[in-house]
């Protein structure tokens, strides 16, 4: 299946090109794994002629999910510049993080909040853990995006938002499908019933 499409699943979707591309560019073998409560997301250099390796919980919200992926991308690149002679979240680390966070902040992949948490924790020098606080909390905010609903529980007319930031209008069932228009491009898109979706409430 088409990469792309798969990570739009779990990024916000203007992101989902880009890492799309690192996978290739890096031949990093990307997987998206089980939640771990350890961490949420893991970098394995390429060891015996392996391709270097990322893994990321499944069950992030979409920024989570993609502050995590450009975390470990920044490991692999610096792997790749310097082998074993930085230090994991070291100088060479952070710059490389900030380095590979600029085309996300330039689509203006992050709401406003977002982008001054993380600019705050690429700022701050004593911050360099996996999971610093402030960070973490920011992201956190976002997690209640991760209980959706069916389409089919919502009332005509609700405006609801997919995972990846698209809003829509739930306008009429055709056959066994919700015609929804989409808010932004005023395009029609037929849902499944069963299609996991967020209301956005209107009041
Ligand atoms: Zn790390």
């Amino acid at each position: 299946m088409d990469k792309e499409r798969i990570l739009a699943k779990y990024v916000p979707a203007e992101a989902a090109p880009i890492v799309a591309r690192w996978i290739d560019y890096f031949k990093c073998d990307f997987k998206v794994s089980k939640g771990r409560n350890t961490k949420f997301g893991d970098y394995r250099p390429p060891y015996n002629g392996d391709n270097h390796r990322i893994s990321v919980n499944y069950n992030l919200n979409p920024y989570a999910f993609l502050v995590t992926t450009v975390h470990e991308f920044a490991h692999l690149q610096t792997w790749n510049e310097y082998k074993g002679g930085a230090r994991p979240h070291g100088l060479e680390w952070k710059l490389n993080f900030k380095k590979m966070m600029r085309p996300f902040f330039e689509k203006e992949v992050f709401p406003a909040d977002l982008k001054h948490a993380i600019n705050s924790y690429l700022e701050n020098p004593a911050a360099s853990s996996c999971s610093d606080l402030n960070l973490f909390r920011a992201l956190k905010r976002y997690d209640q995006q991760s209980q959706g609903v069916a389409v089919e529980s919502l009332a005509m007319k609700t405006v609801f938002m997919l995972k990846d930031g698209r809003t829509f209008r739930k306008d009429e069932l055709v056959r066994k499908r919700f015609k929804c228009m989409e808010i932004n491009t005023r395009r029609i898109y037929l849902f499944s019933p069963l299609a996991e979706v967020f209301p956005v409430s209107g009041d």
